[in-house]
């Protein structure tokens, strides 16, 4: 039997180790070095090259019995740049007063502390658990998440549930979870004209009008009224550019972005495919990018341990919410159910980004409650 170490040692240890995404290297021989002495096979791996690689991962399991259920944890090791203006090094975890300063404080290796805090005295016989740890959450993704998600099917070693530590909390520890993302896509559009003299407009093609058209027709799509669990979809005009800096010349190309967040009720292709169909009818082009699909994991069995967890530990009643951006949980979804809760996330991104030393040993308490739930 290791020595057991409180969440704030072990997130000191993961803080002092600079891991801007991509992240590869000491940060993962530090979380190696936490989890294999703990009875976890840490399958290492680095995918990708400059400049949205390399990036490291991390698949850690420790298998229990035959048949055993398997709960796994999900996380990124990568943290923002810091940038600049904190009152201390953002890469020297510096405690002050009742809180922990460090840049991945509260995003996530804080959670990934209390992850592993909460499974120390977990003996190996409750069930099989695993640490799905990633180096590229922050940036692209393309290496992070999805890779792992493809090792862990090679090996056969798909968990039952996955709690993803992002914080989720707002005003206070426990305050709410995220049961469902909505998906995003990005898409470009572009109008083909023929350049000219404004004095000359029968012998030009401008492309302008026709963008105009375009966009007020996609600004005036209803989309959905939103459902039981989420937000009625959104799409937004995000940039017009003719970058014609003549005022006599009719341009020869216009060109916008529009950007669409969307619930269960769409996929990204359909939603790209209707407005490929506007664009055409206004002459114009659309090139949709997926960011990510839309997830819901709905209120449930698993949900519900989540809220006990976070009850019994602060008397707090979790909200179920499906709001914020995309997170790696659009990935996982397609391993098992999904749901997030983690810290509050006030000082996510920012400069002295902190958390307070209660809310680890806190949410080790109650992802240790979880872990034990999930295998009983
Ligand atoms: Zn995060």
């Amino acid at each position: 039997m290791t020595q057991t170490l409180s969440a704030l040692a072990i997130a000191e240890k993961l803080l002092a180790c600079e891991s801007i995404t991509p992240a590869v290297g000491p940060v993962f021989d530090c979380l190696a070095g936490l989890l294999e002495p703990l009875g976890f096979t840490c399958h290492r791996f680095i995918v990708g090259e400059a400049p949205d690689g390399p990036v490291e991962n991390c698949f850690a399991i420790r298998k229990g019995p035959e048949g055993s259920p398997h709960f796994a944890f999900a996380g990124h090791l990568d943290v923002v740049p810091p940038g600049e203006g904190w009152t201390s090094a953002p890469f020297l975890p510096e405690r002050r007063g009742e809180l922990l300063y460090g840049r991945g404080a509260v995003d996530m290796k804080g959670s990934i502390a209390s992850m592993i805090a909460a499974v120390q005295d977990i003996p190996a016989e409750a069930g099989t658990i695993s640490f799905i740890i990633t180096g590229d959450e922050e940036g692209p993704a393309i290496y992070g998440t999805r890779a792992l998600i493809d090792l862990i099917r090679q090996l056969g070693e798909e968990p039952d549930l996955c709690l993803v530590g992002e914080p989720t909390s707002v005003n206070r520890l426990g305050d709410m979870m995220k049961v469902g993302r909505r998906g995003s896509v990005n898409i470009f559009l572009e109008v083909e004209g023929v350049q000219g003299h404004v004095a000359y407009p029968h012998l030009a093609d401008n492309p302008v009008p026709k963008l105009v058209a375009m966009l007020a027709e996609l600004d005036g799509l209803h989309l959905d009224d939103g459902t039981e669990w989420f937000q009625p979809s959104n799409l937004e005009i995000t940039e017009i550019e003719v970058g014609n800096p003549a005022h006599n010349v009719i341009p020869a190309k216009a060109k916008a972005r529009i950007s669409i967040r969307f619930n269960d009720l769409h996929t990204g292709k359909a939603l790209g495919d209707q407005v490929i169909a506007i664009a055409k009818k206004h002459g114009g082009t659309a090139q949709p990018v997926i960011s990510g699909e839309s997830f819901l994991t709905p209120p449930g069995d698993f949900s519900q341990m989540i809220a006990d967890a976070v009850e019994a530990e602060l008397g707090v009643v979790p909200e179920a919410s499906t709001s914020g951006g995309t997170s790696d949980a659009r990935f996982l979804k397609d391993l098992c159910p999904v749901i997030e809760f983690g810290l509050v996330n006030a000082t996510m991104h920012k400069r002295d980004e902190a958390v307070a030393v209660d809310d680890l040993e806190a949410l080790a308490r109650i992802y240790r409650r979880v872990t034990l739930a999930a295998l009983a």
